[in-house]
């Protein structure tokens, strides 16, 4: 007998095993990221690698329909170091919008964004905000601060910066073949001459790192980056099964009574 395992990578079903899916169900996973500089030690990917591996280590504990990570994000603020490919954030967010809207013609309505660079943010919450007005309730979750929330203890506030040493310990755990740990550094991020108390400035990475890593790099470890996995993805789980159960009726917008 043909022993049949679910499969939840859209890109890894048949057409005939997506409308199955898309019969059943309206809910779905898509990560996104960044291909950017993460210190000399992380992969380029590293931001694309970890949303990718979170959304489909969750779409496996809750059986909901995982789509390939969008890997390139809004980063050009790192684009003095080498090999960072960005888009702007009008392209991203019209991207990200014709991929949404794709999975709403099969009846999606609701969709989990696993972002895994912060500088996308703003993008996809302007979209989440347009989309929730055609009738389609997108949530955002970020895996950074759900881990300074949820294990506050683990790292300190310069270990958890960008580059830093839990975000190099989340590569450790996933795929430590691809990180040089020996190559990791601290830096201690420069002030900018420009730098006042409530100024915002145009700057780039470079004005504040010569490595790239911002604070703490040296103290990551695989067992830490455990640590922060098992706890980011139980909650994420939780997360989506919240919105899996959830009437799509009661997440829309209604006119005041
Ligand atoms: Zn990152």
């Amino acid at each position: 007998m043909k022993v049949q395992t679910l499969k939840v990578l859209l890109h890894e079903m048949s057409w005939v095993e997506a409308k199955e899916y898309f019969m059943r169900n309206d809910i779905a996973i898509l990560p996104v990221g960044s291909n950017e500089q993460h210190g000399p030690q992380n992969p380029l990917g590293t931001d694309h690698l970890i949303a990718k591996a979170l959304a489909e280590e969750t779409a496996k504990k809750t059986g909901v329909m995982c789509l390939l990570v969008v890997p390139f994000g809004v980063s050009s603020h790192h684009k003095q170091f080498w090999g960072t490919i960005c888009t702007s954030p009008k392209t991203f967010k019209g991207y990200v919008k014709d991929v949404c809207l794709s999975l709403n013609y099969y009846g999606v309505r609701k969709i989990v964004i696993v972002n895994g660079h912060g500088g996308n943010l703003d993008a996809l919450a302007e979209l989440a905000r347009e989309l929730r007005g055609t009738g389609i309730f997108m949530s955002v979750f970020q895996w950074w601060p759900a881990a300074g929330k949820l294990l506050p203890e683990l790292f300190t506030s310069e270990e958890r910066r960008h580059a830093g040493a839990e975000e190099t310990s989340m590569n450790l755990a996933l795929h430590p073949q691809i990180v040089n740990v020996d190559e990791a550094v601290d830096e201690k991020p420069r002030n900018h001459v420009a730098q006042a108390e409530g100024v915002t400035l145009p700057l780039d990475t470079f004005d504040y790192t010569s490595s790239g890593v911002f604070g703490k790099s040296t103290t990551a470890s695989a067992e830490k980056g455990k640590i922060v996995l098992e706890a980011v993805i139980s909650e994420l789980v939780k997360h989506v099964n919240m919105l899996k159960k959830a009437k799509i009726e009661d997440l829309m917008q209604k006119p005041k009574v």
